[in-house]
């Protein structure tokens, strides 16, 4: 037997079958059961109060802080024939009056309205005369002052609902999964643990990749000529970086749109209209482009370079293929991203306490970029999602996981310089020693007569910066946060100059061009190192400590 709501499903919305998670809410909210769906983007959560509301008596009120997107969704339910509208202040008064009219008459099954419409009494008291069905709250996490994107107008509709007393129903919904957000939307809302509908937070159809040592631009175009006819953004990190990346891909006679705050309210209207038409296929914006967008066929979205913090990254990135098929976020990573995003947080208004927040938010991110693990599972686990150990199998990470190479030395030799140095300097300053740099700075600090000065000297002092942002990454070594972070030994340090833990470096078999280079020369690099270690007998020195430093480590790192 074929329920009403599949029946819905097919003959109205033309799909085969439920995603996970929307059964079961529209199961939970028809037998008026305050529900919240935890879906990500693109999970199809719109479906979980459509169908309800449609096979429910009355009217669904759907509360949403996208007046931008409540027009397409409004639209869309027209087209499907079931009566819709919103209400919202880019209406004309007369315009909104007549609408409330007719919603008071009963002649809508859905109406989208802002948070601030609750600020009336006048649409409160409409509310308390009319036949309700629902009550959504799309994109709940606004409600919640742990979330990301808190709206205090979401907040006060609370006490306002609980005086409109005929409301049979409430359905929340959002992608936000992490535990204080959910915990507060329960607790606001009157939602039992057993009516939460949590699908996590992954995007099974994403693949993440990460893309360093090769020309960002070279790339670009060789990736849209492979691509060719697909629909993708390109967020660039500066209004320069768009004009620029603009000029010379349309110069190619790529079908290639533009979106920044720089341009005129008109021209980004434009822009935009003829993105979501797919007029243009590729948008190359900054970050100020998305919010409020929804275009599900969207194949690819490249970062031109690194984000301030992974939350931004994950939500610009997750704007590819919200239809639910295969799609590529791509980040183009490259060391200067990370100064440039430090000077940005350098430069802002934040308070010192805040800017320490962000640096250690940008130091995950800088982790992201080095990791060797599962970037999906790393993100996952940023979020505290992820039951951790599990990998993705379609990530760069993952597909370039063929071939590793034991850097166990490598990594020993700079953990002894992070120890010999005091741990009282950062990245650079560490990768310069391990070089052998004739820096003044070096021997200001008398650096250079360490006895790790130099001991990596067949690598580039770019190729050891990588090498110790891979250690922090994979938490090898730890980081004291701030403008300059110092870099300092923790226990997975101590258990490698020790001995008890292997490091393991992953490559990809056969890379081509540019990658082959540059992995070429790292492993030349690496049998220097291993042929100079080779003809020194014994114990290496630089796992020689003197007794204090090694009481020192005993005291704080102990067996
Ligand atoms: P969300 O609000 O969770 O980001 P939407 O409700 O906007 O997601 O849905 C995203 C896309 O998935 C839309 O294009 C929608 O039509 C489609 N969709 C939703 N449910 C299904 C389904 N059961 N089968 C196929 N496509 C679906
Ligand atoms: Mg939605
Ligand atoms: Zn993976």
């Amino acid at each position: 037997m074929i329920g009403q709501e599949e029946n819905i499903l097919k003959t109205y919305f033309g799909y085969e079958s439920f995603r996970p998670g929307q059964r079961q809410t529209i199961d939970k909210v028809i037998e008026r059961e305050n529900t919240l769906a935890v879906m990500p983007t693109g999970g199809g959560k719109s479906l979980c109060y459509q169908i309800p509301g449609m096979t429910m008596d009355g009217t669904a009120i759907i509360i949403s802080p996208l007046i931008s997107l409540m027009k397409d969704q409004v639209d869309a339910l027209q087209s499907l024939g079931i009566s819709a509208t919103y209400i919202n202040s880019s209406l004309e008064q007369e315009e909104q009056r007549a609408r409330l009219q007719a919603m008071e008459g009963g002649q809508y099954k859905f109406v989208y309205v802002a948070p601030e419409r609750f600020d009336s009494t006048f649409f409160v008291n409409v509310l308390r005369r009319i036949k309700i069905s629902l009550v959504a709250f799309d994109e709940a996490h606004c409600i919640s002052q742990w979330g990301h994107d808190f709206r205090p107008s979401y907040r006060s509709i609370v006490p306002t609902l609980s005086r409109v007393k005929n409301i049979p129903v409430t359905v929340a919904l959002t992608a936000t999964a992490t535990e204080d957000v959910i915990n507060d939307i329960q607790s606001l809302l009157g939602i039992a643990d057993g009516n939460v509908v949590n699908t996590g937070f992954e995007r099974e159809n994403l693949a993440f990749h990460i893309v360093k040592g090769k020309d960002k631009g070279t790339y670009i175009r060789s990736f849209l000529n492979e691509h060719p006819n697909e629909s993708g953004i390109i967020y660039a990190a500066t209004r320069k970086q768009t004009d620029s990346l603009h000029d010379q891909l349309s110069k190619k006679g790529l079908s290639v749109s533009k979106y920044h705050a720089g341009l005129t309210e008109e021209e980004r209207k434009a822009a935009q209209a003829a993105f979501i038409h797919d007029e243009k296929s590729i948008m190359i914006a900054t970050n100020a482009f998305g919010m409020g967008i929804d275009k599900s066929n969207v194949r690819f979205v490249i970062h031109y370079a690194m984000p301030m913090t992974i939350e931004s990254y994950y939500q610009e990135a997750g704007r590819a293929g919200r239809d639910g098929e295969h799609s590529d976020c791509i980040l183009l990573f490259s060391p200067q991203d990370i100064q440039l995003q430090k000077f940005l947080i350098e430069q802002s208004l934040m308070d010192d306490t805040a800017k320490q927040k962000e640096y250690s938010k940008l130091q995950a991110m800088i982790n992201y970029c080095h990791t060797h693990s599962c970037l999906t599972t790393f993100i996952l686990d940023y979020f505290n999602d992820c039951p951790s150990g599990t990998t993705c199998g379609r990530c760069s990470n993952c597909l370039h996981r063929q071939e590793r190479t034991d850097i166990t030395e490598e990594a020993q030799m700079i953990l002894s310089c992070v120890k010999r140095m005091g741990e009282r300097f950062g990245v650079g300053m560490t990768a310069k020693v391990l070089k052998g740099s004739r820096d003044k700075k070096i021997s200001d600090f008398r650096l250079n007569s360490i006895s790790t000065y130099g001991i990596l000297s067949a690598y580039t002092e770019k190729e050891l910066t990588e090498w110790i942002h891979f250690l922090i990454a994979e938490q090898l070594l730890a980081t004291e946060e701030g403008k300059f972070p110092t870099l300092k030994l923790n226990q997975n340090s101590v258990d490698v100059l020790k001995g008890k833990r292997q490091v393991w470096m992953y490559t990809a078999p056969i890379p081509s061009g540019e990658e082959a280079d540059y992995q070429e020369s790292l492993f030349a690099a690496l049998r220097e190192t291993r042929k100079k270690l080779a003809d020194e007998k014994g114990v290496p020195p630089y796992v020689l400590f003197s007794d204090a430093t090694l009481k020192e480590l005993a005291r704080y790192f102990p067996d």
